[in-house]
């Protein structure tokens, strides 16, 4: 039975913004979560699927891809998620959590869900299957092999996925590249559903002092704060991702530790623009991570702005300034780690001081040669 009482607002997701437009419905409203599984999930039958190869590791399982046939379909291939062995039922009921959240979503950025396998064991999720795999491992894999236009159209499919989950009322909370599917066309799709149950999964979640589980690097600070996870928050997420994909899979604030990311991110400091990045790119970044959520741009917005650089790449054409790229990433690092350019020999050596080394070349580029001009510009 759907319950369809007071409580239907307490939960953020469960909003229930206009009648007659889709709404996302969240699954603890079931009293039977396995309801919940099949009003939004196809049953399909296990002898429709064969299992060909292990493509991954969940928290539940293997993941593995393999061709679905369905009776009168044309063949598909999919990701297989299993739930492995001697599990409990309430493991059972987190695995297929996932599937009633996504079963839901139907867009062109958002993982679309084949179906459920629950009456036989293995229990198995089926998926579209992605050649690519996650965006963060696939930017690694291809650094520096895509144009800025390409770039920009996987912000540009992610952006148009998260605008329609906003749209439905669903806030993801764990929005970054790892969490991010890409096919062999490069398209981009918004995976890893669920609720507390995606961050417990996440191995960037870390425990805050109010024992919630958050991936500090990609959560604004009012979420890490006060728990206070909108749209808004998932809009901030967005900006990291924006720079994962513009340094091509690089960790975000790099070896820094969850307390000093948000003491930085507190006391106003923001990521440098990524190597090669067009400063509108930059710029839209900044504004995802403006202290004041209501000061951010919507996904929808985001969505139109990128358009519109796509449809004028001469705008993409101005990068991010080199010397305002290191002396942004100065003040930055001069603020939590506070090692002193003027004991060092060089500046490569105050950059390894302070694990910066790799920057060395871009200092020197930017006119940073010598430690008089670094330390001059750190008191700036
Ligand atoms: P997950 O448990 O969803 O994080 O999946 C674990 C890993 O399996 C991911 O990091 C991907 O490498 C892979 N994977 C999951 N879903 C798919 C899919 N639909 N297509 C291709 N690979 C996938």
């Amino acid at each position: 039975m759907l319950i369809l009482s007071a409580n239907i607002n307490i939960h953020e997701h469960n909003i229930i913004k206009y009648p007659g437009v889709r709404t996302y419905i969240d699954p603890l409203t079931y009293e039977d979560p396995n309801q919940a599984v099949h009003e939004f999930a196809q049953e399909i039958d296990v002898s429709f699927i064969s299992i060909e190869r292990i493509i991954g590791a969940g928290e539940f399982g293997e993941v593995c891809s393999g061709p679905l046939r369905l009776p009168g379909k044309r063949e598909l291939p999919v990701a297989i998620k299993t739930l492995k062995a001697g599990y409990t039922e309430q493991q059972r009921r987190d695995f297929l959590w996932e599937a009633s959240i996504m079963g839901q979503f139907d867009h062109p950025n958002i993982i679309h869900l084949e179906g459920v396998v629950t009456k036989s064991k293995p229990v198995m999720i089926i998926t579209e299957y992605m050649e690519n795999g996650s965006l963060d491992t696939f930017l690694k894999k291809n650094d520096g092999q895509f144009t800025v236009i390409q770039l920009v159209g996987m912000l540009r499919g992610i952006a148009s996925g998260m605008r329609y989950l906003s749209d439905m009322g669903y806030v993801h909370r764990d929005l970054a590249a790892r969490n991010i599917l890409v096919n062999s066309n490069l398209v981009c799709k918004v995976s890893d559903f669920g609720l507390s149950r995606v961050l417990e999964d996440d191995p960037e979640a870390a425990y805050t002092t109010r024992g919630g589980k958050i991936p500090i690097r990609w959560t604004a600070p009012e979420a890490i704060a006060y728990r206070k996870f909108t749209s808004a928050s998932d809009v901030w997420s967005y900006g990291i991702v924006m720079w994962e994909v513009m340094s091509y899979g690089e960790r975000p604030y790099w070896e820094m530790s969850n307390q000093d990311v948000i003491k930085a991110v507190e006391e106003s400091y923001r990521l440098p623009g990524p190597m090669d990045c067009p400063e509108a790119l930059y710029h839209l970044m900044m504004d995802c991570w403006q202290r004041e959520r209501s000061n951010r741009p919507k996904f929808d917005e985001i969505v139109c702005l990128l358009d519109k650089l796509i449809r004028n790449p001469s705008s993409l054409k101005k990068l991010v300034n080199s010397s305002h790229r290191v002396s942004n990433l100065l003040v930055e690092h001069a603020s939590v780690e506070p090692a002193n350019p003027t004991l060092a020999q060089s500046v490569g050596e105050w950059l390894d001081s302070i694990k910066m080394g790799r920057y060395t070349e871009l200092f020197m580029e930017g006119g940073y040669s010598s430690l008089d001009t670094v330390a001059q510009m750190t008191s700036e």
